[in-house]
């Protein structure tokens, strides 16, 4: 066969990129897979540049809740860019998104914006750390956090697939002071508590957790771990940089009515740009310079376009209220894969929130980062190939999240269905 453009390309870019990616999980390697190289997006499709149309289940990871190069946020963002890229002074942009954010979260009350999750995360530890005078932080296995020092340990999909269990180049006394439990398992967080409780600074977990796959918080996790943070006076930190705007506008706080003191953002609010945020309780936030003296700055934090991009997302998302029909086309979708693998004799378990979900093939129930690791991954890789073939992008990954956008229709999840029934899988 001869050499498609996509194979050209990646080539190309191993020529100048490390791994011809600047990140890792588009290298497919996870799933032993050649990587497609993006040319456009349109709704709910994604052409690479050899001309194939995918529907496309990855969504930029989560971040295009509107689907690709949607209207209104093209729109904004071509008329924000017109007045400038960006000032490095305050601009009126920032100051409305941060508003969409504070009335989505009844938890947040000051809110500052950044580039990246990983860097609201850092900062909301930091800030953690200095509110409390304390220098411990308490995590779950699987969850990923962003690629931070003392958060790279156990941290889920990129990591896990590539089977490094931490980062080369972190230091050790970094990560010492991060103390694991595992996902849903409130006694084993009660018993580090107790331990440690004069030394934890934070509590930090993924509401849901969507970076080991996506596995739902057991009843009264996400309670009880508020309560711990209480007792043992740790600031409670929802990494909600998924969730977000996507399982409820207000996220996984609002589905579960779960109040975090600090909440990290990213992904659906910047539009499919560059974006992060870290926001909660005023007297925790006024800990930040200038009011503080918590250092954390930005040259490009709270860029106009960027801004204008979310603001575009988030306005849409409060009209539109998608997220019943979210939840409706993406139970379909769960439903008709799961019949098509439990036709054929696959063992599968289908975890699902919302429109966020992980076919993981696994006999067993998967609840923590232990019974992630038990599915057949070969098979996933196998699963994830056929799929592509036939023009549809799940995440590259057993370990990644995929998800739905408001403009994939029922005739895409019907043709998903009617294509995953014809590979081998259905035999
Ligand atoms: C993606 C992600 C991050 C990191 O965000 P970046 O913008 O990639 O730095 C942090 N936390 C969670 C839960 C994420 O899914």
């Amino acid at each position: 066969m001869a050499k498609g453009l996509s194979q050209t390309l990646f080539e190309r870019a191993l020529l100048t990129i490390p791994g011809g990616v600047n990140s890792p999980a588009r290298s497919f390697k996870a799933v032993g897979a050649k990587p497609i190289i993006a040319a456009r997006g349109s709704g709910p499709h994604l052409y690479d540049v050899d001309g194939h149309k995918h529907i496309d289940y990855l969504m930029s990871w989560g971040a295009l809740i509107l689907g690709h190069n949607h209207p209104s946020v093209v729109n904004a963002v071509t008329q924000a860019v017109s007045r400038g890229t960006g000032f490095g002074l305050t601009a009126e942009p920032e100051i409305i998104l941060a508003e969409l954010i504070k009335k989505a979260f009844p938890s947040i009350e000051l809110v500052r914006l950044v580039n990246s999750g990983t860097e609201a995360v850092m900062s909301a530890l930091r800030l953690a750390r200095a509110y409390t005078g304390r220098d411990k932080i308490l995590k779950f296995e699987g969850c990923y956090h962003g690629h931070s020092d003392s958060l790279l340990t156990k941290a889920g999909s990129g990591i896990s697939t590539l089977a490094i269990p931490d980062s080369a180049g972190v230091p050790a006394a970094v990560t010492a002071g991060t103390l694991l439990a595992p996902y849903n398992n409130l006694q084993a967080v009660r018993t580090l508590a107790k331990e440690y409780a004069e030394q934890i600074a934070c509590i930090i977990v993924e509401p849901i957790a969507a970076n080991m796959g996506v596995i739902p918080p057991a009843k009264g996790f996400l309670e009880g771990l508020q309560n711990i943070a209480d007792e043992i006076g740790a600031v409670l930190i929802f990494d909600e940089v998924i969730t977000g705007f996507r399982v409820a506008f207000g996220g996984a706080q609002e589905k579960y009515g779960v109040q975090a003191d600090l909440t990290t953002l990213g992904k659906i609010i910047g539009g499919g740009l560059p974006i992060g945020a870290f926001g909660g309780k005023r007297q925790i936030m006024e800990h930040l310079a200038p009011v503080g003296d918590v250092y954390q700055a930005g040259t490009l934090s709270g860029n106009p376009v960027v801004a204008t991009a979310g603001i575009a997302v988030l306005r849409h998302l409060l009209d539109a209220c998608p997220y019943d029909a979210l939840e409706q086309r993406t139970a379909r979708l769960e439903r008709g894969l799961r019949k098509v693998f439990t036709d054929a004799g696959i063992p599968v378990q289908i975890n699902r929130v919302g429109s966020m979900f992980t076919v993981f093939f696994s006999d067993n129930p998967v609840r923590d980062y232990r019974s992630a690791k038990q599915s057949n991954t070969e098979r996933y890789a196998e699963f994830f190939s056929s799929m592509l073939d036939k023009g549809l992008l799940f995440p590259p990954s057993q370990f990644e999240a995929g998800f739905l956008s408001t403009v994939h229709t029922d005739e895409d999840v019907a043709a998903t269905v009617a294509s995953c029934g014809q590979t081998r899988f259905a035999s």
